[in-house]
């Protein structure tokens, strides 16, 4: 093990070089990310599972174009962003995004939830909120606070606890339910002001609780979706100016 350790530590790459200071930068996080990503983008090539759906690809790329323009306006810093979209048909997928705004989506989900255009925008909306608001960094920041041992460790175990490690997942969960709270919120604004109209956007959260096993409980992970569908009513019933009767 230790050895293992002294090895990782002599590798300078990103996801290798061990951490050393509680302050991680952006380029480290996106850099890291982006070997995450392409890593997985080419084990779900390999199994046949990458954008098996072009027609949907072409509505959600065209969907994320006019999402991430907006973006660019209240987030300056992501203009130099290399946004990234692909699907997987791997039933056991959920959708997702990563730091520096690689995302992925589930075409199970798609399908079961049978998304239109606007319910698309909302899920896409907050998969991006995820990124433009620094959520994975600031995990990381708490996770390095709370369980310093991953100082003097690869960054790759730290990512590595943060999706497998029971008492680092439970740690981080309050962080994690605050940032889902935050991603529908801002996310809603994003997708509103690229244009969405109201109810399209309402209408994924009432998805989200009619999908849902039990839709008045939280998950390990997430608030009850009953919860966010009945804040997403209240920001609906706040901004009721939007051709909402022209919604799906
Ligand atoms: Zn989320």
């Amino acid at each position: 093990m230790q050895i293992a350790i002294a090895l990782a530590a002599a590798n300078e790459s990103a996801q290798t070089q061990k951490l050393g200071v509680l302050e991680l930068s952006r380029e480290r996080v996106h850099q890291s990310a982006e070997q995450l990503y392409r890593t997985k983008m080419a084990s779900l090539a390999a199994a046949q599972s990458l954008d098996t759906d072009v027609e949907f690809l072409t509505k959600a790329t065209r969907v994320l174009a006019r999402l991430k323009g907006q973006a660019e306006v209240a987030y300056p810093e992501s203009r130099d962003w290399q946004w990234e979209l692909h699907t997987s048909a791997d039933p056991d997928e959920t959708a997702y995004a990563m730091a520096g705004g690689k995302l992925l989506l589930s075409l199970e989900q798609i399908r079961q939830w049978n998304l239109s255009e606007n319910e698309l925008a909302m899920l896409l909306a907050h998969e991006m909120q995820h990124a433009l608001l620094d959520h994975y960094r600031l995990e990381y920041q708490l996770a390095l606070q709370m369980f310093p041992s991953y100082l003097v460790r690869p960054f790759a175990d730290l990512e590595r606890a943060i999706d497998e490690d029971a008492a680092v997942i439970a740690a981080l969960a309050p962080l994690g339910k605050e940032q889902e709270l935050e991603a529908d919120q801002a996310g809603w604004r994003l997708a509103r002001k690229a244009g969405f109209p109201t109810a399209g956007l309402l209408n994924f959260f009432k998805k989200l609780v009619k999908h849902a096993g039990y839709p008045n409980f939280e998950s390990a992970s997430h608030p009850a979706p009953a919860q966010r569908y009945a804040r997403a009513r209240q920001w609906a019933i706040a901004q009721d100016d939007s051709g909402a009767a022209n919604g799906p």
